[in-house]
C-alpha cells in the first residue's frame, strides 16, 4: 500500500480517524459529566533546589475515568481547549490551588512553598481573566506571590500586548509566571525582556540527553546564560538521573523538577 493511497483513501473514509472522531466526542461529552462529579483531581510534583530542598509545587491536572481509569492530560488537555471545558476546569484548578496554598500556610515545612499552575491559551484569552484570578485570590485569601502561572512560548505569540497587558496586571498583584517547555517555541530574545517573567522551564526534550547530546547540553548552557542575563529563574524539567542533575548543577542551574525528585503525587 503506497503512502498516496494511504492519503486518498483518508480523504474518503477512513475508520481509524472516524474512530478516533467518535472517541474525541466521547471524551468531551464524559469530562462534562466527570467535571460535576469530581473525577478530576490535581497532582503536585516537587521543584527543589541545588540542595534538594522542595521550593514548590506544580499542580498536574488528572482525569480519573470512572470507566477508561487515569486518562492523561496530553489527551484531554488539547480536547478541553476545543470544546472550552478547559474554562472551567482551568477555574477548578486556579480554586484548588489556592486552597492549597492558604492550607500550607499553617504548615511550618511548606508554608514558603509555591504553587505552579499551568494555564491554557483559551483562558488568557478570556477578556476577564485578571478579574477572575483576582476573585479567587481573594476569595481563598491566597497569598498572590506564593502563585506561579505557567505559560508555553506559543501561547505568549496570540496577541503579544492583550497578553502582556494582562500578565503585568497579574504581576503587579505579586503573581509569577514561568515560561514552560522553553526552546521548543519560537520566542524572540526581544520579546522575551518584554514580559514581566520570572522564570524559564528548559524543556525535558534538552534535559534527556544533556550528558549525551552536545546540542542539547549547548541549548541548556544556552538558556541558562539566557536567563541569567535576564534575570530570571531557570527550572530544568524532567530530571530523571543523579548524572543529569550534576551536569545541570555543574552547568549554573539551581532549580529542578523531575521524577529524581519526586513523581507527581496527590496534593
Ligand atoms: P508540563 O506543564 O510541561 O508538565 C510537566 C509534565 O512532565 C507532566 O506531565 C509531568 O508528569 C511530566 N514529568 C515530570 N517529571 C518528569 C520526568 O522526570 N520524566 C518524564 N518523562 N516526565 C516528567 P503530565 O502530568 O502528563 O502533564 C502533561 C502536560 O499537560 C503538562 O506539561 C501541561 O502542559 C498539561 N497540563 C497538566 N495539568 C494542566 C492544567 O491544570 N491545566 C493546563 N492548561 N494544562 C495542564
Ligand atoms: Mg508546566
Ligand atoms: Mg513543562
Ligand atoms: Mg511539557
Amino acid at each position: 500500500e503506497s503512502k498516496a493511497a494511504g492519503r486518498n483513501a483518508v480523504r474518503f473514509f477512513d475508520p481509524a480517524l472516524q474512530e478516533r472522531a467518535l472517541q474525541r466526542a466521547a471524551l468531551q461529552r464524559e469530562m462534562r459529566q466527570s467535571l460535576r462529579d469530581g473525577d478530576f483531581l490535581l497532582h503536585g510534583q516537587p521543584i527543589v533546589d541545588a540542595q534538594g530542598q522542595v521550593q514548590g509545587m506544580e499542580a498536574l491536572l488528572r482525569w480519573q475515568h470512572p470507566t477508561r481509569g487515569p486518562v492523561s492530560p496530553v489527551q484531554f488537555i488539547p480536547l478541553a481547549e476545543e470544546s472550552g471545558h478547559i474554562l472551567a476546569l482551568g477555574q477548578w484548578v486556579l480554586e484548588q490551588a489556592c486552597a492549597r496554598l492558604v492550607a500550607w500556610r499553617q504548615d511550618p515545612q511548606r508554608c514558603h512553598w509555591t504553587l505552579s499552575v499551568n494555564l491554557s491559551a483559551r483562558q488568557l484569552r478570556q477578556p476577564d481573566f485578571v478579574a477572575q484570578v483576582r476573585a479567587v485570590l481573594t476569595h481563598s485569601g491566597a497569598d498572590p506571590r506564593r502563585l506561579k502561572l505557567e505559560l508555553t512560548e506559543s501561547q505568549l505569540l496570540h496577541d503579544v500586548e492583550d497578553t502582556i497587558g494582562k500578565m503585568e496586571a497579574l504581576a503587579a498583584l505579586g503573581v509569577q509566571f514561568a515560561l514552560d517547555d522553553f526552546g521548543t517555541g519560537y520566542s524572540s530574545l526581544a520579546y522575551l525582556k518584554r514580559l514581566p517573567l520570572a522564570q524559564l522551564k528548559i524543556d525535558r526534550s534538552f534535559v534527556r540527553d544533556v550528558l549525551d547530546d552536545p546540542n542539547d547540553a549547548a541549548i541548556a548552557r544556552t538558556i541558562l546564560q539566557l536567563a541569567q542575563s535576564l534575570d530570571l529563574d531557570v527550572v530544568a524539567e524532567g530530571v530523571e538521573t543523579p548524572q543529569q542533575f550534576e551536569v545541570l548543577r555543574a552547568m549554573g542551574c539551581r532549580l529542578f523538577q523531575g521524577y529524581h525528585f519526586g513523581r507527581p503525587q496527590p496534593l
